[in-house]
């Protein structure tokens, strides 16, 4: 908040709250030292631990939150009291009635808990040490990693199922540094990668890994679909520090058509999976057979991969998704790892004309249910979300997904706003992404400039992580989150100062700054080459006295002087900018081309037009 100025002793105007009505609802300002002139966040006031957690205000009309949480969900047998009435004497650990074990703590704030379970029962999840109160080595690492929550409202936040670690025990053993999704903790970006039966290899996967690590990627997916599956899931569980999320109907149908998918088959590529170390399944439990009616209008039916291979599977055999009728097994497999969930939107939108249609709303509340039976069993919870939706309609896709599941991480792929800038799509779901994350969304799937065109490769990673980054940074001070615009008041404090090193440094890309300034003018002075010594307002600005702006403390410019040569990362950054030329784009689409076997001057022999039946299909991929 702003508080009364004084110039020269004298009470000065209003505050712009005062004068214009500025709408402040009690958010924090992002900013740790509340720098510059700014009113800070006009989002909600913080709720951590209670349903809105960080929240924008409601749009009028929008679905309010839910009164539930994962404490209404708990597994048969336990038993909780809440309140000044919880049994005083009782200590954790301590044999109760009938031999039960009874944990009794006090929460974050101040609701003391009273948990009974059965004799011999051991925790093995994140949400079932919350349930008992233990605050667990993965809980206070990811407190101190977040900055603005301690290790107690971490564990009270997992125990209302509004966040999850996802921390499989074996990865734990491992390189994994724990991180938690959850509208109580920073807005968390994923990178999906993985093997094509046409692209990429083991190797290159793991470049990809470390090259999405390096540039922000909180979560990897494993998407492979070619290759050697098993051998490159291990290659990245064994590499990584971030969670590692699959979807594991891919491995269950490779070699095999989905046809043959049946209960051993999912129960048993789930238990090695888990076994390998895998932090999260998408699992497309939610599209069910009385989902199936609504697709058949659509544009563009069913997008997802899994959702249209369990649909496939449903009309085949006239029978139920085989993932939701095994969903109680599902879910002790994946408790005994703490493998948690992602609870697969089989039936998104892929077109803005798709979007918040019956189909995608219905699987939605059956997502909601399959939330409630995870929880029961232990298991940790997120859910996933659209894909493609207009802006004016991502608000209501958040809140709905917030009062139907109880407040469960909503993790949503972009959305996409517009359809119709393929090679751009990074941007335009960015856009739809940054709405999504302010209005509900705890981890946001990266899209690149290769969605809907073909397999990313390293520059694209880059660049669907810097777009999200951005997504996500932003809806952060948005909401008020505390600490979170620091970062930029250093920077816009360095480049008031035209101290170009520390803009440089304190950007998030910095060889791409320095580059970009660099390819102008390699000399540091107190302007730039975009308008140059005599319009460069932030030089003049610094040069009147009454303005603090722009006096650094301890920054005194020297004698120009020319910056050191570019690195060759630096120089390859600027040789890459822009669009490849045509030959070069010539010379890439032939290399695709010979590799998937098409002649000269006709479609490649995998497209779908050119194969006879399956199983040339699968011979054409090589799988
Ligand atoms: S020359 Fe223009 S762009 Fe460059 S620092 Fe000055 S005001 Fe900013």
């Amino acid at each position: 908040m702003i508080t009364e100025a004084k110039v020269n002793g004298v009470k000065a105007r209003p505050t712009v709250e005062e004068r214009f009505g500025v709408p402040m609802h009690g958010a924090a300002n992002p900013s740790t030292g509340n720098e510059g002139t700014s009113p800070g966040s006009m989002a909600l006031a913080a709720d951590v631990g209670g349903p809105l957690m960080f929240s924008s205000p409601d749009t009028p009309g929008m679905p309010g939150v839910s009164g539930k949480t994962a404490w209404d969900f708990l597994p048969a047998g336990w038993e909780v009291e809440t309140g000044s009435t919880a049994h005083q004497s009782c200590g954790k650990n301590k044999d109760h009635r009938s031999g039960d074990l009874c944990y009794q703590f006090t929460d974050s704030r101040g609701v003391t808990r009273r948990v009974t379970v059965s004799a011999g029962f051991v925790p093995i999840t994140q949400l079932e040490h919350a349930r008992l109160g233990i605050v667990t080595e993965q809980m206070k690492r990811v407190a101190q990693r977040e900055g603005h929550v301690s290790a107690e409202q971490v564990r009270d936040e997992v125990a209302a199922g509004r966040l999850i670690i996802p921390a499989n025990t074996v990865h734990l053993k491992y390189r994994l540094d724990p991180m938690c999704i959850g509208r109580a903790s920073k807005t968390k970006i994923n990178a999906n990668m993985g093997a094509s039966p046409v692209s990429s290899g083991t190797d290159e996967e793991v470049e990809k890994l470390r090259w999405a690590e390096r540039w922000g990627a909180d979560t990897v997916m494993d998407l492979s679909t070619g290759g050697d599956l098993d051998e490159c899931r291990e290659a990245i569980l064994r590499a990584s520090t971030v969670p590692i999320g699959t979807v594991p109907i891919y491995s269950m149908i490779l070699g095999r058509t989905i046809e043959d998918l049946n209960r051993e088959l999912i129960l048993e590529t789930l238990r090695h999976q888990a076994a390998q170390g895998v932090d999260y399944f998408t699992i497309h439990a939610g599209v069910v057979r009385a989902h199936l009616p609504y697709i058949k209008d659509r544009l563009i039916g069913i997008v997802s991969r899994g959702g249209s291979l369990l649909a496939k599977w449903m009309l085949v055999h006239d029978k139920e998704n085989p993932m939701y009728e095994h969903f109680d097994e599902i879910c002790d497999i994946m408790r005994e790892y703490d493998v948690s969930f992602s609870l697969g939107d089989g039936l998104r939108p892929g077109g803005l004309a798709d979007a918040t249609d019956n189909a995608q709303l219905a699987e939605l509340e059956t997502i909601a249910e399959l939330t409630e039976r995870a929880w029961r069993r232990g298991c940790q919870v997120m859910v996933e979300g659209p894909g493609h939706v207009p802006f004016d309609q991502v608000e209501y896709n958040m809140k709905l997904e917030r009062k139907l599941c109880h407040g469960a991480p909503f993790y949503v792929l972009g959305p996409l706003v517009t359809d119709i800038f393929p090679g751009y799509d990074h941007i335009t779901s960015c856009i739809g992404a940054t709405a999504a994350a302010y209005h509900g969304a705890a981890m946001l799937c990266y899209v690149t400039p290769k969605e809907h065109l073909g397999l990313p490769k390293r520059d694209d990673v880059k660049q669907g992580c810097i777009a999200y980054k951005i997504a996500a940074h932003s809806a952060d001070i948005a909401l008020g989150i505390p600490g979170t615009r620091d970062q930029d008041d250093a920077l816009t404090k360095a480049r008031a100062a035209l101290n170009w090193e520390k803009h440089f440094e304190l950007s998030f890309d910095p060889d791409t700054a320095r580059a970009l300034h660099d390819e102008d003018m390699d000399v540091d002075t107190d302007f730039c080459a975009m308008c140059g010594h005599d319009w460069c307002s932030v030089r003049i600005s610094k040069e009147i006295q009454e303005f603090a702006s722009g006096k650094a403390d301890g920054f005194e410019r020297g004698a120009p002087v020319r910056s050191a040569a570019l690195t060759v990362e630096q120089r390859q950054i600027l040789e890459s900018r822009g669009v490849l030329s045509p030959e070069e784009i010539h010379a890439l689409a032939a290399k695709s081309k010979h590799k998937v076997g098409a002649k000269s001057g006709v479609k490649a022999a995998c497209h779908s037009d050119y194969v006879a039946d399956d199983a040339e299909a699968k011979l054409v991929q090589g799988v």
